[in-house]
């Protein structure tokens, strides 16, 4: 971990069972998580990044793309079909930094 960077973050996991892969041709657990992208700074959370849907076959482990789902699960894969919101912590750092400069233009910048 860097001063500065980025990390992903899981919000959501979903496991469809007994799936047909369209890569392995197994009947499979299928995971689809939904997940963030988090910014840091000085490991304080900073400001939260795009979303985006990963689906993975438990067999295989390799990433199945909108057309390998059936026509039932497709819905899944986008992101705007998921409510779930990235944490309030994880905009740590933008608060603080937004409430440091307030408090210096209010209260030293006189
Ligand atoms: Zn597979």
């Amino acid at each position: 971990m860097l001063i500065a960077g980025w990390r992903a973050f899981e919000l959501k996991r979903i496991s469809i069972n007994d799936e047909c892969c369209p890569i392995c041709k197994h009947n499979v657990e299928i995971t689809i998580t939904l997940n963030f992208r988090l910014y840091y700074f000085f490991f304080i959370p900073f400001i939260p990044d795009s979303r985006y849907v990963v689906a993975l076959c438990s067999h295989c482990n390799e990433e199945l793309s909108e057309a390998d789902l059936g026509p039932r699960y497709r819905h899944l894969l986008k992101t705007k079909n998921h409510k779930e919101k990235a944490p309030l912590r994880s905009w740590t750092g933008f608060i603080l930094l937004v409430t440091l400069l307030a408090a210096y233009y209010t209260y030293l910048h006189l």
